[in-house]
């Protein structure tokens, strides 16, 4: 019985990647996102950024991973972080030096898959999070905004988190304590409403002040994209292709610096 991954699937910003969930059976987060595609975050697992849990892998993990990647050596991507955010488990560093070791055992077509860790960034700003995240060869973490009144529009963070201010301070020093070779990507999902009294992040204040947050954190990878499958709120819908490469357009303008790569999904 499979109870720690999903897929492999076809991922277009990672290629072929199984994921990994660290946490429960159901979602635990410190966000309630308006485009959340897992539903709206239930109240008695809606958790402060401080909240912690302790889930060490159970010897299951290892076989199970074992058992699903020896049929894909081409494998491009292990990727942590489903059902919530990642980093409330204690016991995250458990959980990847179970798959390092497991990769190392087994034979791969080309290069060995990645080990990548999705987050929202909500934690980083605690020193011994940044700590743990840094071991992920790739980080993929969300911001979608860059205002105070959109990030409480958005990604309706919990009563106890911090501004976003300190979640942009906390992703610019992560990008500076990553050792070499591993890379920060960041994701920001922008989409539109179609209630009129409800403004969505896809609004110039909030694109402005994201591009200078961007240009501040430095990371390797801009990724924009937008809403894939059902939202957790009826009003939300996604951007098109055409707005995206807008967005990526402008983002370049005004970050210009070669070596951040921005693309569109
Ligand atoms: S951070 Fe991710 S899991 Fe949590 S509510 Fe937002 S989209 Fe959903």
């Amino acid at each position: 019985m499979r109870q720690y991954t999903y897929g492999p699937f076809q991922s277009r910003r990672l290629g072929l990647s199984l994921g990994v969930n660290v946490l429960l059976n159901y979602k635990l987060c410190t966000f309630n996102c308006v485009y959340c595609e897992i539903g709206l975050t239930d109240q008695e697992n809606f958790v402060s950024p401080e909240f912690r849990i302790k889930l060490p892998p159970s010897p299951h993990f290892r076989k199970e991973l074992i058992s699903i990647l020896k049929y894909v050596p081409h494998l491009n991507s292990i990727t942590f972080g489903y059902n919530g955010e990642p980093t409330l488990n204690e016991n995250l560093l458990d959980f990847l030096e179970v798959a390092s070791d497991v990769r190392e055992r087994l034979n791969w077509t080309n290069k060995r898959p990645i080990l990548t860790l999705f987050t929202n960034s909500s934690t980083l700003y605690f020193k011994d999070i940044r700590e743990k995240v840094r071991e992920f060869e790739l980080v993929l973490a969300k911001l979608d905004v860059a205002t105070n009144d959109d990030f409480k529009r958005t990604n309706r963070p919990h009563s106890k988190s911090t501004n976003i201010e300190i979640i942009i301070e906390s992703l610019t020093k992560l990008r500076q304590e990553m050792p070499r070779g591993h890379k920060l990507a960041i994701q920001s999902l922008i989409y539109n409403s179609y209630r009129e009294d409800f403004i969505p992040n896809n609004n110039t204040i909030n694109l402005n002040k994201l591009a200078q947050a961007l240009k501040m954190i430095r990371p390797d990878f801009i990724q924009i994209y937008s809403t894939a499958r059902i939202p957790a709120e009826y009003f939300v819908y996604s951007i098109d292709d055409e707005r995206k490469r807008e967005i990526v357009k402008e983002l370049k303008l005004k970050i210009n610096d070669d070596d951040i790569k921005i693309n569109y999904y």
